[in-house]
């Protein structure tokens, strides 16, 4: 009913950066190589996310903003074998419970569907163009979540959450062109080109991206590919440590370690250094379902990835093994 829609909604829904994290994954799951992103002000008025994925069929789309409806997971065996961003089929319902969202979709093959729904509501279903991809606008997200409106922080702070989903996306993703515009100014583009680095310049900057060391380092269980910055590159907080572990942005306490341990005396104290790793195994090797924000995740060998990252970092600063 449309006080449970509501609350649940509450769950995923909780500010524009989490719209646009939601509607982000599912460009990616459905195998988008350009998503462009919209945004007026901040997300508050108006989101839209345009991909040139494989969109949904006509007969779907009404079943795309069902609770539980997801097409990603076809039994239990899969929950633990997740490769896709989305598995709960919660974040669409959520998002059209609490917006006035219009989707227009097509799979290219045949003509598309347009539906218009208001706070959970079907209001409008016809037939769109046969462009292949994906395209959905948000707009005057909470209006009938008052309290949850009145939540909502300035612009900049929006914006800054949203900075933050972008280039989480960006990083896990760097074969994906981003581009997004705020209040018709473009502030982030991507090329797409599947160098992590270029992905690391548009994020920090050109003399960052040329002040990284290029860390590759494969086991029987893991491959451990990014960049870590020299030791004069140090930064003050840990925020500049990003994990990606099999294309999904997570957040891992024994990493963040295993990291630090590696720069040893490099590391003045109480300073951070800048690294992106991508970690890729196999599913099987870690649980990404701990946490429904879906950033903390479980590794069953995490002795042996301590040890691998350590060995690896050590190695790239000080020029030995440990
Ligand atoms: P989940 O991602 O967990 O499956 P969502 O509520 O995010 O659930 O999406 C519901 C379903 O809608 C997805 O399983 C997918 O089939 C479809 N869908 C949503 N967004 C897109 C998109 N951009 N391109 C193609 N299909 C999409
Ligand atoms: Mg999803």
């Amino acid at each position: 009913d449309d006080l449970s829609n509501k609350i649940a909604a509450g769950e995923v829904v909780e500010r524009p950066a989490s719209v646009i994290k939601e509607l982000l994954e599912n460009s990616i799951d459905a195998g988008s190589k350009r998503i462009k992103i919209e945004l007026e002000e901040a997300g508050l008025r108006s989101i839209k996310v345009v991909d040139d994925g494989e969109g949904i069929a006509p007969d779907d789309t009404e079943r795309a903003f069902f609770r539980h409806a997801t097409s990603k997971i076809l039994d239990e065996y899969e929950l633990f074998r997740v490769k896709t961003l989305g598995f709960r089929g919660e974040a669409l319902a959520s998002i059209a419970a609490v917006s006035q969202l219009t989707l227009r979709t097509s799979t290219g093959e045949e003509a598309g569907t347009e539906i218009v729904v208001h706070g959970g509501e079907i209001k409008e279903k016809q037939a769109s163009t046969k462009r292949r991809g994906t395209e959905i606008l948000v707009e005057n997200l909470f209006f009938n979540t008052p309290a949850r409106l009145k939540y909502l922080k300035t612009i900049h702070t929006e914006l800054g959450h949203i900075t933050d989903i972008i280039n989480r996306m960006a990083m896990s993703h760097p074969t994906i062109r981003f581009e997004c515009v705020h209040n018709g100014k473009r502030m982030f583009l991507t090329p797409g080109d599947g160098e992590l680095l270029h992905v690391i310049q548009q994020i920090y900057g050109r003399s960052v991206a040329q002040n990284m060391y290029k860390l590759s380092e494969d086991s029987l269980d893991y491959n451990v590919e990014g960049y870590i910055s020299k030791p004069e590159l140090t930064r003050a907080n840990r925020n500049y440590i990003s994990l990606i572990v099999n294309g999904r942005f997570i957040k891992n306490p024994v990493i963040n370690r295993a990291i630090l341990d590696g720069y040893h005396t490099f590391l003045p104290i109480g300073r951070y250094p800048l690294v992106v790793l991508q970690i890729e195994m196999d599913p099987y090797l870690v649980d990404v379902n701990v946490h429904p924000a879906k950033t903390e995740v479980r590794f069953s060998k995490e002795k042996e990835l301590f040890n691998i990252i350590k060995d690896a970092v050590y190695q790239l600063l000080h020029g030995q093994r440990l």
